[in-house]
C-alpha cells in the first residue's frame, strides 16, 4: 500500500511514524526532532525505536512522543477512511494541546505504550 500521506513511498510501520515527511514534520512541530534524530539509522524497527525511547528518556518526552504517535494514527485514520487530510502543522497543535491539558499519564498512550509486554 502505498503511503497516503507522501503518495510516493510503500507505507509500513517505521514510514507512517517517523520516515514520511508529514511525520517527520509533525516530530519537529511538537519539539521533538532532538528525540527523532539520534535514533535514525540506528535502531532496526519501530518497536525498538520506540522501547530506546521509553527507556532511555524522561517520563515526559515518552508521554509527548506517545501522544504524537497518537495523533498521527488518528490523522492517518482520517486520510483513508474519512479522506480528511491533516497537515504536520495541524497533528502538531492538537498533540501540544493535548499534553498541555494537565491530564495524568496514568490510561494515556504513554502509559499504554510503555507498559506493553511483547509475547
Ligand atoms: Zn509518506
Amino acid at each position: 500500500m502505498i503511503c497516503p500521506w507522501c503518495d510516493t513511498d510503500v507505507e509500513d510501520d517505521w514510514h507512517a511514524f517517523v520516515g514520511c515527511m508529514v511525520a517527520h514534520e509533525s516530530w519537529y512541530w511538537v519539539g521533538l526532532s532532538t528525540v527523532l534524530q539520534p535514533r535514525v539509522g540506528t535502531v532496526s524497527s519501530l518497536t525498538d525505536f520506540v522501547f530506546d525511547i521509553c527507556r532511555s528518556e524522561s517520563r515526559d518526552i515518552a508521554g509527548r512522543v506517545a501522544l504524537l504517535l497518537w495523533q498521527m494514527w488518528v490523522a492517518r485514520k482520517d486520510v483513508i477512511w474519512n479522506n480528511v487530510y491533516h497537515t504536520s502543522t495541524s497533528i502538531g497543535r492538537i498533540t501540544l494541546l493535548y499534553g498541555s491539558n494537565g491530564k495524568k499519564f496514568i490510561n494515556s498512550p504513554h502509559h499504554r505504550l510503555c507498559n506493553t509486554r511483547i509475547v
